[in-house]
């Protein structure tokens, strides 16, 4: 059966092109639905969720900057579906399986570092959609930059 809605799952680095490259090659034949989510982490959460200082300026400055990017890949990849595209708060995981769930995504592709050794005990988002994922999941291997 071939997939009828895709969702890609972008960090917004230059990182995400080969991701989303891969997820359109999936879709060509097929033509399906090809949408975007990126998650925003509360600051809070990142710092333990103990901080003495009010991050909402800062958090407003991250969201904006996600939404900025966002939309230069709207208009890099015109055929990527806007409607059911998502930037929102929250932890990827959870957010990424109940985005697929709502939006009846048959996969999820995500990008994976192949992380190993301690790395990978630290975990890695690719890993973390993995589990407990409502459908499939395509983990597209990236290539270790050049030090
Ligand atoms: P990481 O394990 O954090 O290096 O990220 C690997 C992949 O997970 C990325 O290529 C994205 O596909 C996905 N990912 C990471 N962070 C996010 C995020 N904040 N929102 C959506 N997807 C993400």
């Amino acid at each position: 059966m071939p997939y009828e809605h895709i969702l890609v799952a972008v960090d917004l680095t230059e990182e995400c092109d080969p991701v989303i490259k891969r997820a359109r090659e999936l879709a060509g034949p097929s033509n399906a639905k090809v949408s975007l989510v990126h998650i925003v982490e509360p600051m809070a959460m990142a710092f333990g969720g103990d901080v003495p200082m009010d991050l909402s300026q800062l958090q407003q400055q991250q969201f904006d900057q996600a939404k900025e990017r966002m939309d230069r890949l709207f208009n890099k990849y015109p055929e990527i579906n806007r409607g059911d595209s998502h930037l929102t708060y929250g932890q990827p995981r959870q957010e990424i399986h109940q985005l697929a769930k709502d939006q009846h995504c048959d996969l999820i592709v995500v990008g994976s570092h192949g992380r190993h050794g301690l790395a990978l005990l630290l975990g890695s988002t690719a890993n973390d959609v993995l589990h407990g994922a409502p459908c499939d999941v395509l983990a597209v291997r990236l290539q270790k930059k050049a030090d």
